[in-house]
């Protein structure tokens, strides 16, 4: 008989295994700590949403919710159907206007990170279920809160050594200012429109701003000379994106306006911004964000202004380059023979007890397997127990780098371990 076939993961998700999780968790240590230095506080809404909030906020034309969505769909007639989120803004947003978190502060600084799921083709750097970090300011019309989402993505990629990436900005003005800049768009495909693909051709009439988004080479081209959001703002979105390019420019930060940046979803206004590494290759993207000053409103909340970015997990990490973490323990427990198993389990409990980290073997075997395990595990020390040391009821502390073995108490073991004594 054939063995069965051993299962598989679905195509672009991911096994995160014990030498990929130190990197993982270093980067996760360093986006807590920075955004709790900015004054933002975590929040966990669920891994899904009811489909209908997506559709609203993230947009009916986005590449998201026309073909990205994992959907489950309602199980009884005219009930809910659910969609695993693609992405944090609309959740949080919602979150927000749930538990009414404005009515505690005028501005909400919020945080987030966790899984996100989009149905794309999977390639490297892309996947269906990947990991986003991010924030969201609510609250505010300030620049300088725009500024700040910047500077706070800035100082997490350079607390976990992401150097040689770009900052890109943009705006897209606000919905006056769309007005003007839609029929301008309008005007210049229009002539052309026969040329553009199915999807272009489609979005010009729903969502004339997606056609920008398009991938098609042709298409591309074509847009290359198409007028930009920033040629056709008001006064106010004039000053705000002077403001904020202002506010970067006092922070240090170093950046450059791209007239190309829209970002592929509905709600953004005014500041777009993208942070992109050469060294990723075609999937650049470490992440982005902006403005999306009537999204609160529209999902039913009061008219005020806010601003987020989310960034890719996955893409930060490759950023920060492959990091071959070595394992590391204080202690093994060795038996020296059989009738010591007990005895060198309840040495490692004592010094776990201690706050030491170490293993033992428990397949019951030889002296040498186990220092060759020791070794294996990266060990500081063996803490080694036979016969003679159990008849004084002690342990043998042997350093792995060669250093001088001792027989001591396991408290003083433990002192030893902890580099208290010599
Ligand atoms: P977006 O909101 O689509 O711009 O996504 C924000 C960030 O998430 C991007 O800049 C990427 O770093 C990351 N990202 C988006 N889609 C994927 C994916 N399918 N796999 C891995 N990372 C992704």
């Amino acid at each position: 008989m054939t063995p069965p076939a051993v299962p598989r993961r679905p195509e672009g998700t991911q096994d995160l295994l014990p030498e990929n999780l130190p990197a993982w968790r270093r980067l996760e240590s360093a986006v807590r700590e920075v955004f709790e230095l900015y004054g933002y506080q975590e929040v966990r809404p669920p891994l899904f949403e009811s489909t209908a909030l997506f559709h609203k906020s993230t947009g009916e034309t986005t590449d998201i919710v026309e073909k990205q969505m994992f959907t489950v769909p309602s199980r009884a007639e005219g009930g809910e159907s659910f969609t695993f989120r693609p992405e944090f803004t609309p959740g949080v947003i919602r979150l927000i206007l749930e538990n009414q978190l404005l009515k505690q502060r005028p501005l909400l600084k919020l945080w987030y990170s966790g899984p996100v799921f989009r149905y794309e083709r999977p390639q490297k750097g892309r996947y269906r279920q990947f990991h986003q970090f991010g924030v969201e300011a609510v609250g505010s019309n300030d620049p300088l809160i725009d500024v700040e989402t910047i500077a706070a993505f800035e100082h997490i990629l350079r607390k976990v050594g992401v150097t040689g990436h770009a900052i890109r900005i943009n705006s897209m003005g606000c919905t006056e200012c769309r007005g003007a800049y839609r029929d301008a768009l309008r005007a210049f495909i229009q002539p052309n429109l026969a040329l553009y693909c199915e999807n272009c051709r489609r979005r010009f009439d729903r969502n004339v701003f997606r056609v920008l988004d398009c991938k098609v080479p042709a298409d591309r081209e074509r847009n290359e000379q198409a007028p930009a959001a920033v040629d056709s703002l008001c006064e106010a979105c004039r000053a705000h994106f002077a403001a904020v390019q202002q506010g970067l420019k006092d922070a240090g930060l170093s950046f450059a306006v791209d007239k190309r940046i829209v970002r592929g979803l509905d709600y953004y206004t005014r500041t777009v911004y993208e942070f992109t590494s050469p060294q990723l290759g075609s999937q650049d993207a470490l992440g982005g964000g902006g403005r999306y000053d009537g999204l609160v409103a529209q999902m039913g909340g009061p008219d005020v202004g806010a601003v987020g970015f989310s960034a890719g997990t996955e893409r930060v990490l490759l950023a920060m380059g492959e990091e071959t973490v070595a394992r590391a323990a204080d202690f093994y427990a060795v038996a020296a023979d059989d009738a010591s198993r007990s005895d060198a389990f309840r040495a490692a409990q004592a010094l776990r007890a201690a706050g030491l980290s170490g293993d033992l073997d428990f397949e019951g075997r030889s002296l040498k397997a186990q220092m060759r395990s020791a070794n294996k595990a990266g060990a500081r020390f063996a803490v080694i127990v036979g016969s003679e040391e159990r008849a004084q009821g002690r342990v043998r502390v042997k350093p792995m780098d060669g250093g001088e073995e001792r027989v001591v108490a396991i408290d003083e073991a433990a002192r030893i371990l902890k580099g208290e004594k010599p």
